[in-house]
């Protein structure tokens, strides 16, 4: 099985972090080089049955009104062209305009969503019930990951999903 996927969120949530967890140090290296103008590899990850190409999507975590047109038309074809799309957020922060602006492409792209909710090792179990309630209110994702990207929770289950969808 291989696949790409495209992981999205606001500045800081955990991106990077979770990348640097995920993908092996040697292929890391080809994260500057630019796959075609609009996509670019972050990283691959490589197991024995499959191979995960992550990706950047320029212009999904921009706000609203610094995108004309063209730009919101180049981000929702890559969105199109990828198996996955990751979405990542805080679970110990509340929603903002970024996210809603990430969920507004996201809905209507026809790719697959996961929602990945970051840091839970910043909050309590209970209030974790909420926020994903919350976000589940919001928007119809294929389905719903906590992870800590920092400490590693849940991180092997994550990549089970997104192998799922590949
Ligand atoms: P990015 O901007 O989305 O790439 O976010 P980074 O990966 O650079 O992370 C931003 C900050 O959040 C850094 O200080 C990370 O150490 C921290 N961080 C990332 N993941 C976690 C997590 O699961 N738990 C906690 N407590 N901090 C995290
Ligand atoms: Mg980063």
């Amino acid at each position: 099985k291989s696949g790409f996927i495209s992981i999205i969120g606001r500045p800081n949530v955990g991106k990077s972090t979770f990348l640097n967890r995920v993908v092996g140090q040697k292929i890391a290296i080809m994260s500057d080089k630019p796959q075609t103008t609009r996509n670019k590899v972050q990283g691959v990850v490589t197991t024995e049955d499959s191979q995960m190409v992550f990706i950047d999507t320029p212009g999904i975590h921009k706000p609203k009104h610094k995108l004309g047109d063209f730009m919101m038309k180049v981000a929702k074809n890559t969105l199109k062209e990828v198996d996955l799309v990751l979405f990542m957020a805080n679970a110990d922060e509340s929603l903002g305009k970024g996210d809603e602006f990430i969920m507004d492409m996201l809905r209507d792209s026809g790719t697959p969503v996961v929602l990945v909710l970051n840091k839970i090792d910043l909050i309590h179990p209970d209030e974790l019930i909420g926020v994903i309630d919350t976000y589940r209110g919001l928007m119809d994702f294929d389905e719903i990951v906590p992870i800590s990207a920092l400490q590693g929770n849940n991180v092997e289950r994550l990549m089970e999903v997104i192998k799922e969808y590949l």
